[in-house]
């Protein structure tokens, strides 16, 4: 039956738009040339996409679903019609990565070194427009969201899921600078923050009432949409909670003394999420106490120490510091109203609130030197 009814959606719906290369986003191979931020803006706001797409792995077929002025709309996934789903940012993965269906576990010591430069963003929250603005101000990307950043790092840490309405928009953005970064020798980190582990952990207290729409819409739950039988899904399933650039540490909430108590590292720490926490019983994680510690308030998600008045001393952020080898840690989660150097600039928290959905600043580094970058594009030395 739903695949009867998906058909009559197919022909009243979306068989028109083929057949006449109209509607923004359906019209095959059809460019749009943006010339300001505003443009691609209101592109978006108006266009019949309220949500998606979402790439399902079913048993003998991929689907494609995504909601169009209210209504869902599914067209299996046929390689040489692939540009029919084009989104804004020609963000669809090419066939080779959609028949790849698998993406292959990541090296989970996450360390790279000889970076020339670094702009880094965090708790983004679905603020598409901010997004896009510092990514485009501060030339990590052009109009067309194409990568601009040569071999630049994007770090991104954590939190792009809850609160804001453009949470999948941002996603399929990240998806395309990170294919389009890899080729010209850049790179897209994207960490695990709290909020995109508790949506793969199906707590789904923060999500946007438009989030429960699309699900309902999908006859599922908001989760399901990023399970192990989606693309986005097993996408986020590679990713990383630490990682070292040159002598920085980037986590989102921080490392904790009872971390480096524990003897643990970001490999440890990057592995056991993917292989012994997401996904799994908890009845069973709960008896592991390496989880329970990675899982909780001292945990690389969740920690707030660094922030707290008199919970460390500068000696115990030195012992951090030497612990994991390097001069600085970055983290997001404890919202400030800019970026914020503690101890020296040995820490930097760069929550800046842009979930507010007004302003923040994002954390530039070159040459050892860092910035408080705005979203009209200027800098500020640290
Ligand atoms: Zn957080």
């Amino acid at each position: 039956m739903q695949k009867f009814l998906s058909s009559i959606i197919f022909i009243l719906v979306i068989f028109p738009f083929l057949s006449y290369g109209e509607g923004n986003l359906h019209g095959g191979n059809e460019t749009i040339a943006f010339e300001s931020c505003q443009q691609v803006f209101d592109f978006y706001n108006n266009s019949q996409i309220t949500d998606g797409p979402f790439i399902f792995f079913e048993e003998k077929e991929t689907l494609v679903k995504w909601v169009a002025d209210d209504q869902l709309m599914v067209e299996k996934y046929v390689p040489s019609k692939q540009e029919y789903f084009q989104s804004l940012f020609k963000v669809f993965p090419d066939k080779d990565a959609l028949k790849k269906k698998k993406f292959e576990k990541p090296d989970f010591k996450q360390e790279f070194h000889g970076v020339d430069k670094i702009l880094a963003i965090s708790d983004v929250h679905g603020q598409l427009n901010l997004f896009f603005e510092f990514l485009l101000n501060h030339k990590v990307i052009d109009i067309q969201g194409n990568w601009i950043y040569g071999t630049g790092h994007l770090m991104i840490d954590g939190d792009i899921f809850d609160r804001g309405a453009h949470v999948t928009e941002i996603l399929w953005l990240v998806y395309q600078l990170e294919v389009q970064a890899e080729q010209k020798g850049g790179k897209v980190h994207f960490i695990l923050g709290n909020h995109e582990y508790m949506v793969l952990e199906k707590d789904l207290r923060y999500i946007h009432e438009k989030y429960a729409k699309t699900a309902q819409l999908m006859d599922t739950s908001y989760d399901h949409l990023y399970s192990t039988a989606t693309f986005l899904g097993r996408w986020l399933r590679t990713k990383p909670v630490m990682v070292k650039i040159n002598d920085i540490l980037f986590v989102h909430g921080g490392a904790s003394p009872k971390f480096t108590d524990y003897g643990l590292s970001p490999l440890i720490a990057n592995e056991y999420f993917l292989n012994n926490i997401i996904d799994k019983n908890w009845e069973i994680v709960k008896q592991d106490s390496v989880a329970i510690l990675l899982d909780g308030s001292d945990g690389p998600l969740w920690y707030r120490g660094y922030f707290r008045d008199d919970e460390l001393t500068t000696d115990q952020v030195d012992e951090i510091l030497a612990y994991f080898n390097v001069s600085h840690i970055v983290v997001g989660h404890t919202s400030q109203d800019k970026v914020t150097p503690l101890f020296e600039k040995k820490i930097i928290g760069i929550d800046s609130s842009i979930k507010n959905g007004k302003g923040g600043e994002v954390l530039i580094i070159e040459n050892n030197s860092f910035f408080a970058g705005t979203k009209d594009g200027t800098r500020t030395k640290l």
